[in-house]
């Protein structure tokens, strides 16, 4: 039985425990620290400064510990300090810890493209190119597309989230806070990007939209607007992170790809948050059996450490000129061999089936509250596939957005010690992205916090 991760050793106690003052003394010494140094825009959720961390508990330096379901934001699925991980890295820096690829190459990089091959969908010739944000990735996979087609636009949807620089801004839907902000705009953004409607079935005017008939409402707006002959790539996150965990009807991924195909468009998957076993497989089309030309990869690759992926088909990869592609840290050896361990960790433990496991687990139990609280349900919809879920939550007997009890819901799970991450076009979605290594007490023991939480806003 796949429900019980039992070969991982836990190297701090797996338990919550909020002592006295929260934030305590000297967390608030810290922020307070932060705030005449570290530059406003970048924000925290939580307002605890980590002293430790392992598995699904993060302590904090005044003694407090923490249930984590929220990984970093899907990075740390392997716990967040894997011993195969910590070994790794430390056998590596203690070699070496740079030379940069594009000068000197070494095997741990051949080793995660090896990798890579073996396991993104699709038994055809592959390529990889490594760096180190999903950002990057994004970027990178645009420029092949654009090179291997010679074709200019951009195809990105609804509701996506695709990174923060100026490229991927433009190709991200949310404008507050990633593209613009009260004060003025982060643009101008890059040209040739062209958003479509997304299949989103929770929010579908027509309840009876199929997944085929979103993909031909996007089809046609691409081919009325765009024009197919100037598309290189359509773009899109198998199932949404940022926007709201939004999975597409099913039928939506295989006829978009279908599509592509027929047009000679690149269909590139982001796959940045989706992938690495998350959702109980590989890679989230994996579920469709989608097979993308192209496939970016980064949230969950390497146990927390920094490094992101472009594979996808060899004549399309290799349609790039030598000296094209890289970056000076593209790659880095450190990084390289915690991919490496965290893959076997995945393969070891069977994340996969952990995935699913806390998927069935998680999804049960919030069906059941959502029917237990009757009219005054505010549970709109559950949603997501093996360890990356959420919760819509709306005003009771409608779809109408509920933002503020979103936001109380995470406010009182953090102050009970559980970390749970929000999102959303309409910041109403409570997402679950617990660590995979997670053991069955301390998940059951962060949903019941959560269903306090919930019953307490409805
Ligand atoms: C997080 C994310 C990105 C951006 O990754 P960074 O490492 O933050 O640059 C891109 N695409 C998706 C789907 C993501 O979830």
């Amino acid at each position: 039985m796949a429900t019980q991760t039992t070969a991982l050793q836990y190297r701090l106690e797996q338990k919550r425990n909020i002592n006295g003052e929260f934030p305590g003394p000297r967390s608030q010494e810290l922020a307070a620290r932060r705030a005449q140094t570290v530059a406003a825009g970048v924000a925290s959720g939580v307002p605890v400064y980590v002293a430790d961390a392992d598995g699904a508990i993060v302590t904090d330096v005044d003694g407090n510990s923490f249930i984590d379901l929220g990984s970093g934001i899907a990075v740390t699925s392997v716990g967040a300090s894997n011993p195969a991980v910590a070994a790794a890295v430390r056998e590596q820096v203690e070699r070496f810890t740079h030379t940069c690829f594009m000068v000197a190459p070494y095997e741990g990089y051949v080793e995660v493209a090896e990798l890579l091959s073996e396991l993104t969908p699709g038994d055809h010739e592959k390529r990889s190119v490594l760096f180190n944000s999903g950002a990057e990735a994004v970027e990178n996979a645009v420029k092949i597309a654009r090179v291997a087609t010679g074709r200019p636009a951009v195809v990105a949807f609804d509701h996506a989230y695709h990174g923060r620089t100026n490229l991927t801004m433009a190709l991200t839907a949310k404008a507050m806070p990633y593209k613009s902000s009260p004060a003025g705009t982060f643009g101008p953004f890059a040209p040739e990007v062209y958003r479509v409607p997304m299949s989103y079935p929770f929010r579908e005017e027509n309840e009876n939209v199929n997944g085929k008939e979103a993909a031909e409402r996007a089809i046609l707006a691409i081919e009325k607007q765009i024009g197919s002959e100037s598309v290189a790539a359509i773009l899109i996150e198998p199932i949404q992170g940022e926007g709201g965990f939004i999975v597409p009807a099913e039928g939506f991924l295989p006829r978009l790809a279908e599509w592509a195909r027929e047009k000679g468009v690149v269909f590139i998957a982001d796959e940045v948050q989706s992938g690495f076993c998350r959702t109980g497989e590989w890679f989230a089309v994996n579920h469709e059996g989608v097979v993308p030309d192209l496939i970016t990869m980064a949230k969950g690759i390497a146990g927390g450490m920094p490094l992101s992926a472009v594979t996808g088909r060899a004549e399309l990869m290799d349609s790039v000129h030598a000296g094209g592609l890289g970056g000076t840290y593209g790659g880095n050896p450190v990084a390289c061999a915690a991919a490496v361990a965290a893959i076997g960790s995945m393969k070891d433990l069977d994340l996969n089936a952990r995935a699913a496991h806390i998927g069935s687990v998680v999804t049960e139990r919030l069906q059941k509250i959502a029917s237990d609280l009757g009219e005054k349900n505010i549970i709109g919809e559950v949603r997501g596939r093996g360890g990356m879920l959420a919760l819509e939550l709306v005003l009771p007997g409608g779809k109408v957005p509920n933002a503020a009890a979103t936001k109380a819901i995470a406010e009182y799970c953090l102050k009970e010690g559980v970390i749970i991450l929000t999102c959303g076009t309409y910041g109403n979605v409570v997402r679950l992205l617990p660590p995979l290594v997670i053991n069955d007490e301390v998940l059951e023991d962060g949903l019941n916090v959560l269903e306090t939480a919930i019953r307490a806003q409805s």
